[in-house]
């Protein structure tokens, strides 16, 4: 399932297609995907300007010239293909159809953009760019992990009172938006603190600098996500997956990685979500 730094990377590996281009058709080949499309969804898309893409969490949103923006959401199994050649960048031919093509967006510069998505648990949604934070999969989100809002007094005073385990907090989109399990689990490693300890019972101090790490965990893999666009382009065209190597995430049993300690990582299910963990360093 992508998190933030699969969709950002999403994202950016979009924008030399997208942004300031026009699409010239679009093809929609089924009436959902987890929801309904927006009514007459090709026809609201198929001529405008993408003026600028952003994400907010999970979600890419394109801001086009008819005061609507689109909001793309990947799901668990949404992929997004760029083929055609429109900077001399794109060095893929268009592919076959593929029967879980479900969105064709081809841009005035030669680039098509599809989205296939065998699960069908991603969502596209129209709305007036004015308006955009009020959409329902919007409105609730706390601030980005990245953005200024999230800063060390905020988390201290978000988690102050939580009696959840730390893991369940921060996977709390109200209080943090956009992290997901992965790095979640690794944010806790290098804070050397359990998943399992109650929020409200870890000290300010260390859940201060639990701000910074939760920036450079997603930091990282941004970065890891840079370097698989710079190959993207030689291989199928596929934006968003990555490898990236991770300190305790999927794991299990392996030693603990962090110097002198000879602790191995320890998998338990907490929400019925595993979370991976050293109990000899993470206290
Ligand atoms: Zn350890």
């Amino acid at each position: 399932m992508p998190e933030l730094p699969e969709v950002e990377t999403v994202r950016r590996g979009l924008e030399p297609a997208m942004t300031g281009a026009v699409i010239a058709s679009a093809q929609v080949n089924r009436p959902d995907l987890r929801w309904p499309f927006p009514p007459g969804m090709a026809t609201r898309l198929t001529g405008q300007r993408v003026l600028s893409l952003r994400r907010r969490s999970k979600y890419i949103l394109a801001d086009l010239s008819s005061g609507e923006t689109l909001l793309i959401h990947l799901g668990m199994s949404g992929r997004i293909l760029i083929s055609g050649d429109p900077l001399g960048q794109f060095v893929h031919d268009h592919p076959a159809a593929e029967k879980h093509d479900h969105v064709v967006l081809d841009m005035v510069n030669g680039a098509r953009i599809t989205f296939n998505d065998p699960r069908r648990f991603g969502a596209m949604d129209l709305m007036a760019t004015d308006n955009a934070e009020a959409h329902p999969l919007l409105a609730k989100l706390g601030p980005e992990p990245l953005g200024n809002k999230f800063d060390e007094p905020y988390l201290v005073a978000a988690l102050k009172d939580k009696n959840t385990p730390i893991k369940s907090a921060l996977l709390d989109q109200r209080i943090v938006a956009g992290l997901g399990n992965i790095y979640v689990c690794e944010a806790l490693f290098r804070a050397g603190i359990s998943p399992l300890r109650r929020a409200g019972r870890i000290s300010a101090k260390r859940v201060a600098a639990l701000v910074p790490i939760i920036r450079a965990v997603l930091n990282d893999a941004i970065l890891a996500g840079g370097s698989s666009l710079r190959d993207f382009r030689q291989a199928d065209g596929e934006l968003g997956y990555f490898q990236h190597s991770f300190d305790v995430y999927d794991r299990e049993g392996a030693p603990c990685r962090r110097a002198g300690c000879p602790g191995n990582v320890r998998r338990v299910v907490q929400s019925g979500r595993s979370s991976f963990y050293c109990a000899t360093c993470q206290r």
